[in-house]
């Protein structure tokens, strides 16, 4: 079911006009919403990797990682990320991965965390 994700201030409340995933913050592109809170949205990729994969986005648009100083926000999105893999029932474990520039394969350029998990991970990534 498709839903719209609403948009609710936080961490400084940054929008990038042009970006995509600050557009489904505000509910102007469809996402199949897994979970919201005060500062972040949780919605299943596009073009998943396994069997469960969730991308957890701060509503406030951070380019990726390095643009963050606000340890205890960043906490919250792993701990949300933490807590989404539960509620899917990854119980046997998962992966969270946060690729970072072109270097690390980022193709969207608001900060997220995959939660990635319903499968064997193999190491090293690709
Ligand atoms: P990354 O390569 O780490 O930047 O990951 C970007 C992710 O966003 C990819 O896994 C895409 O499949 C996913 N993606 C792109 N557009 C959408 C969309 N409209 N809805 C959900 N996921 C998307
Ligand atoms: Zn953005």
């Amino acid at each position: 079911m498709e839903e719209k994700a609403g948009a609710k201030a936080g961490w400084g409340s940054h929008k990038d006009p042009s970006c995509l995933f600050c557009k489904i913050v505000a509910g102007e592109i469809p996402a199949q919403l897994v979970d919201e809170g005060d500062y972040h949205v949780a919605f299943r990729d596009i073009n998943p990797q396994a069997p469960t994969h969730i991308l957890v986005i701060p509503k406030s648009h951070r380019r990726d990682i390095t643009q963050y100083d606000e340890p205890q926000q960043l906490g919250e999105l792993f701990r949300a990320a933490s807590t989404i893999a539960a509620k899917e029932g990854l119980t046997n474990g998962f992966r969270l991965v946060v690729n970072t520039g072109d270097d690390g394969g980022q193709t969207v350029h608001h900060l997220h965390v995959h939660v990635l998990g319903g499968r064997i991970m193999t190491w090293p990534p690709g």
